[in-house]
């Protein structure tokens, strides 16, 4: 392979973030301080309609703890897609909650309602869909059922950031949702995660069991994690709420030009009413996918992703929780998507190549 390769993410970080850093080090105050509570107030307005939020130290804590602060725990069961990152059913797990998987939309890659309804049992707590790939879950649906049955609605955006569905940021329809900084996301503060809270309540649990259960210095009110992000952190999400609409601009744009290009393969699709902010730009070959997979990375140099190969329900770490369960549309997904790159750094030469490569590699396999 002669031509560099065309890497499926890439963090940006620029002089203000390093700047951020720096001033952040200078000042001596390194742990959980101002930053983090600016870092919230703005991750609020700009991204979440002004609700409530609350940062602590990877999506993933913020799943865990705004499971915990809704009140989900052991004798309850939580209803996830078994397609996305583990992350998602691990949380409803470490409450001591069961994950009760449901099957998605074909589409879109998000929970299917119909399957959720037939997954409800007199045990369901909460229905807590993700936001794919950066396009919304069917939120009305959802909620329409979740307000029938008397269940809680939570989100998973780990993936989403700036996402809409009618009008609304997604973040804002459930009693919590989580926004995972992780450095391959959206945007980054190097580790961490958003929650964004629907009542000032919430937000306080969330807040003590951040933090070891105290709001005031060693006046510990309840049992609780060290979850807690950094300053230093929080200067840096700090600079990239700054760059995140223009990133998603590009991201969109991007993936509109390879929608318009690729010949041969199962485009993204985008639900009415839908803002799609394209954490992921993915495909569906109908043929070998692994093939397609290899052929790209090692014959053209474009890295290219599967998320995710196996479902939830068949992985041995929560395979337990679902021991003869058949998703026939989550495992025919997982066997068919690619995940191009669709991230802002791309060049004009870099989407060229990406359609080229794409074309050719699936008309060689017809
Ligand atoms: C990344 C991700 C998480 C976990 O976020 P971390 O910040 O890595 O802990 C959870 N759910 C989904 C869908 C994700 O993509």
């Amino acid at each position: 392979m002669s031509q560099s390769m065309i890497p499926a993410a890439k963090p940006i970080i620029g002089d203000e973030e390093r700047e951020a850093v720096d001033r952040v080090l200078r000042s001596g105050m390194i742990a959980q301080g101002p930053e983090v509570a600016t870092f919230e107030k703005e991750f609020a307005e700009i991204l979440v309609d002004g609700q409530t939020c609350v940062a602590v130290n990877s999506g993933t804590s913020g799943l865990h703890l705004g499971l915990l602060a809704a009140g989900v725990g052991p004798g309850d069961e939580v209803i996830v897609p078994s397609f996305t990152f583990a992350a998602t059913a691990n949380s409803v797990a470490l409450t001591g909650a069961t994950p009760v998987f449901a099957d998605i939309e074909p589409d879109f890659y998000c929970l299917d309602p119909e399957s959720v309804r037939a997954a409800i049992t007199p045990r369901t707590k909460a229905i807590m869909p993700v936001h794919l790939y950066g396009h919304p879950a069917n939120m009305a649906a959802l909620q329409k059922l979740a307000d029938e049955h008397d269940l809680l609605l939570f989100e998973d955006a780990a993936q989403a950031h700036g996402a809409m569905l009618d009008g609304r940021r997604v973040g804002s329809f459930g009693t919590f949702a989580m926004f995972s900084l992780y450095p391959t996301k959206n945007m980054t503060s190097g580790e961490g995660g958003m929650v964004s809270c629907a009542t000032e309540d919430i937000a306080r649990n969330v807040r003590l069991l951040r933090n070891q259960g105290m709001e005031r210095q060693y006046a510990n009110e309840v049992i609780g994690f060290n979850a807690r992000m950094t300053d230093v952190h929080a200067a840096i999400g700090r600079v990239q709420l700054t760059k995140v609409e223009g990133w998603t601009a590009t991201r969109r744009s991007n993936a509109d030009f390879l929608s318009a290009h690729l010949e041969g393969v199962v485009v993204p699709a985008v639900a009415p009413g839908a803002t799609h902010v394209y954490h992921q730009y993915t495909i569906r070959v109908s043929e070998d996918r692994d093939r397609v997979v290899q052929a790209l990375r090692e014959e053209h140099g474009v890295g290219c992703g599967v998320y995710y190969p196996i479902p939830n329900h068949r992985l041995e770490s929560l395979a337990h929780f679902a021991p003869d369960l058949h998703l026939p549309r989550t495992e025919e997904a997982a066997a068919q998507v690619i995940s191009l790159p669709v991230h802002p750094s791309l060049s004009a030469e870099d989407l060229d190549r990406i359609v080229t490569s794409v074309n050719s590699v699936v008309k060689a396999g017809a």
